[in-house]
């Protein structure tokens, strides 16, 4: 099926395939309406403490099953705000993936601790244990673990490791909140997990995020660390309004994300060049991004490869289908601001090859037209 149906040739129509209205996003719901307009006609939206953020502090507590939560202004901030709650200080060690969002690194360096990059996994989007290892010294303070574009880090055993040393694990669960992996929600393998509520996200107030936190000495590290005579890095009440009912359906909503992404993946697995996840039967991944990588042949020069991936982008770019390039990782960081464990060569090779594909066409009718498409364009280049 394509989109746009017209009268028009079918070559005519792939020429002009526009699929922007595929990933439109935010979605616009009736019940979001009324959440905003409940908290206009309450006042709440004037107010520094109303009754959304603390329903909304209620309902992620009993969603993940951990007593404390805050709210806070971004992702990127909770990830900080976790670094603190969980004590680490200036001189510390924090180990991380070398494939990894951005910000993470920066929260560290912004705390005055050390970054230490481990590699991922061979084929995945995942920290490695085994470099987790070899990162562990007598400096570590705490580990962030992020599970990334519907892959599972391997969270239990490196909490396993983590279990009887002075280190607290950070699980960042930004692109994933409501994964789940034998049966227990991401997130909640850790000390401490951290959720975005940005624009592109999955639960979505344009901006904000949250920390979760096992212990109550954490969650009073996080209140002292925020509170500035006011909270620094605020919630505001609308934007808790609009998040609660993006709560209620999340698990439905992921469930109708994972089934529209193994289709695609099941397509792609047909087609040579494109290399995608491996899902264990144990984990119910939630999609942000549908990461793919493309494997060079055998005899393709390194530059005609970055060449056909550029030019891969650039074709489903103008058919407005939202596809970029993956993070750019850590691994060509200078050693001055962080520890390396290895080269790194894993990270390195994955960061040149990922691409991502925006959420939104995952709840769409056109997730096989879609996947086709990228088919089609990854022939031609
Ligand atoms: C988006 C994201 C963040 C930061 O969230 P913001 O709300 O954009 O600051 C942190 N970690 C990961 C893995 C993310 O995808």
């Amino acid at each position: 099926m394509k989109p746009h149906s017209t009268s028009e040739p079918d070559s005519e129509m792939n020429h002009k395939a526009d699929y922007s209205e595929f990933f439109r996003w935010p979605l616009q719901k009736p019940e979001y309406l009324q959440a905003l307009i409940k908290a206009y006609e309450s006042g709440d939206w004037g107010r520094y403490h109303g009754q959304n953020c603390q329903t909304l502090v209620e309902v992620i507590s009993r969603y993940f099953e951990r007593s404390f939560v805050r709210l806070c202004s971004s992702g990127t901030i909770a990830v900080e705000i976790a670094l603190k709650a969980a004590g680490v200080k200036v001189g510390d060690e924090v180990i991380l993936s070398a494939y990894d969002f951005p910000g993470n690194f920066r929260c560290i360096e912004s705390i005055g601790a050390i970054p230490v990059l481990a590699d991922i996994m061979p084929g995945t989007w995942s920290i490695s244990y085994d470099s987790v290892v070899e990162a562990y010294g007598s400096k570590t303070k705490a580990i962030i673990v992020s599970h990334l574009h519907g892959d599972i880090a391997p969270i239990e055993l490196i909490s396993a490791f983590a279990k009887n040393k002075e280190i607290k694990i950070i699980e960042d669960i930004c692109q994933c909140p409501g994964a789940t992996f034998n049966s227990m929600k991401l997130g909640t393998f850790g000390d401490i997990a951290t959720l975005s509520f940005g624009g592109s996200k999955l639960l979505t107030a344009g901006r904000g995020g949250a920390i979760v936190m096992k212990s109550e000495a954490d969650f009073q590290r996080s209140k002292i660390y925020s509170d500035r005579g006011n909270d620094a890095f605020p919630l505001s009440e609308l934007q808790a309004s609009i998040l609660l009912p993006q709560f209620d359906q999340l698990n439905a909503v992921n469930e109708l994300r994972f089934k529209a992404a193994k289709l695609m993946m099941e397509r792609f697995s047909h087609c040579g060049q494109i290399n995608t996840l491996k899902i264990s039967a144990k984990s119910q991944p939630a999609f942000f991004k549908l990461p793919i990588f493309l494997s060079p042949s055998n005899d393709q020069h390194v530059n005609d490869f970055n060449n056909s991936k550029e030019q891969l982008i650039r074709v489903l770019q103008a058919k407005k289908i939202k596809i970029d390039h993956g993070f750019p990782g850590f691994a060509n960081r200078s050693s001055k601001r962080c520890r390396k464990v290895s080269d790194l060569r894993e990270t390195a090779r994955l960061a040149k090859s990922t691409l991502i594909l925006h959420h939104p066409c995952l709840l769409s009718n056109a997730v096989e037209t879609i996947a086709d498409e990228i088919i089609d364009a990854s022939k031609q280049v």
